[in-house]
């Protein structure tokens, strides 16, 4: 088992009609007229990306995204920082504080890890290019209101099935695709027969039946948990959620309510500087706030989990919020 399949290619033909057909169900890409790139995660593309985008133009590419943001972006860039790109922070701080923002390239999280908000670039002009990383642009974790359509959309099994590290970006221009492509040869050598294979068994059984059921079953469960959370916090007046407004989707043909992965949880008290500290004293793990480079007062709760770790999460979010105003 090596990385080139019996006709020389090194990206399975079975498996690239399954990606297609996936998203022409979830009905969140456009992928007509877009050369498709494959990487073992989406994180690998992620870089392969920046590597591609930042070839386009002679001059640095200062590579941003706007806060909060997933903080992946900046580590791999800065440990994979060369002469072509640096990472350079906050994309809302650059527009606001340059008349130009030269050479950028943005990474724009749609919907957002981690405030689950369905976003847009921040930065416009030529020089700016964008990477839409859609990990979670899935039926069941946000309204489709249009199937995305951008120049470099990243995609990933990792948030459609649960199992972390597989595959797949799109990119409409050749010469990124291209260059992307040379990333994942010469860092990668491409994505191995094997792990090819193993996407294509997971693509297959989300495709059985009509190919719908996963949507409509992972939705309910990421519904009915956001809905537990929020009913709880909606008890207390130490803590707050952010609001997500419901949208019209296209792939459910209705306006339809909130189902994120993340809640990104505030403390509202003037004294709880450090939120996680706060909730590591109730025994819930989060994750900080300025990982995402935004303020310690949040933290993201992941409801991403087993139904036993998320009713343990859901008990002591209550036991926390019932203390409130008591002696603690
Ligand atoms: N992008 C975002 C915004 C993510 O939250 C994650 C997973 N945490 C990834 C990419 C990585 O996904 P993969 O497993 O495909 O590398």
């Amino acid at each position: 088992m090596s990385y080139v399949f019996a006709d020389q290619s090194y990206m399975s033909q079975v498996l690239q009609n399954h990606i297609l057909k996936v998203h022409s169900i979830a009905i969140n890409a456009i992928t007509k007229g877009k050369y498709l790139v494959f990487g073992g995660g989406s994180t690998q593309l992620l870089s392969a990306a920046v590597f591609a985008l930042s070839l386009n133009s002679s001059s640095l590419a200062r590579v941003v995204a706007a806060s909060p943001y997933y903080p992946v972006y900046k580590t791999q860039t800065d440990f994979f920082e060369t002469a072509h790109f640096e990472f350079q922070g906050d994309a809302l701080l650059m527009k606001r504080t340059s008349n130009s923002t030269g050479n950028a390239i943005e990474f724009v999280t749609s919907p957002n890890n981690p405030d689950g908000l369905l976003r847009k670039a921040v930065l416009q002009g030529s020089p700016v290019n964008a990477i839409y990383d859609h990990a979670y642009y899935w039926p069941h974790f946000t309204a489709i209101p249009a199937p995305a359509d951008e120049d470099v959309m990243i995609f990933t099994i990792s948030k459609l099935t649960g199992h972390a590290g597989s595959l797949m970006g799109f990119s409409e221009d050749k010469d990124v695709y291209l260059n992307m492509l040379k990333y994942m040869q010469l860092a990668e050598l491409g994505v191995s027969r094997n792990t090819q294979l193993r996407a294509l068994q997971l693509l297959k059984a989300v495709l059985e039946g009509d190919g719908r059921e996963i949507f409509h079953f992972a939705c309910e469960k990421m519904r009915d948990r956001w809905e537990k959370i929020s009913q709880i916090v909606s008890l207390s007046k130490r803590f707050t959620i952010q609001d997500i407004p419901p949208q019209y989707c296209n792939f459910f043909e209705k306006v339809r309510g909130p189902s994120p992965a993340y809640v990104w949880l505030k403390c509202e008290r003037e004294e709880d500087t450090n939120c996680n500290a706060v909730l590591r004293g109730a025994n819930i793990i989060g994750r900080l706030g300025s990982l995402f480079n935004a303020s310690d007062r949040y933290v993201r709760l992941s409801l991403l989990k087993r139904d036993d770790d998320f009713n343990l999460l859901l008990y002591r979010l209550k036991e926390l919020v019932s203390k409130e105003g008591g002696a603690e």
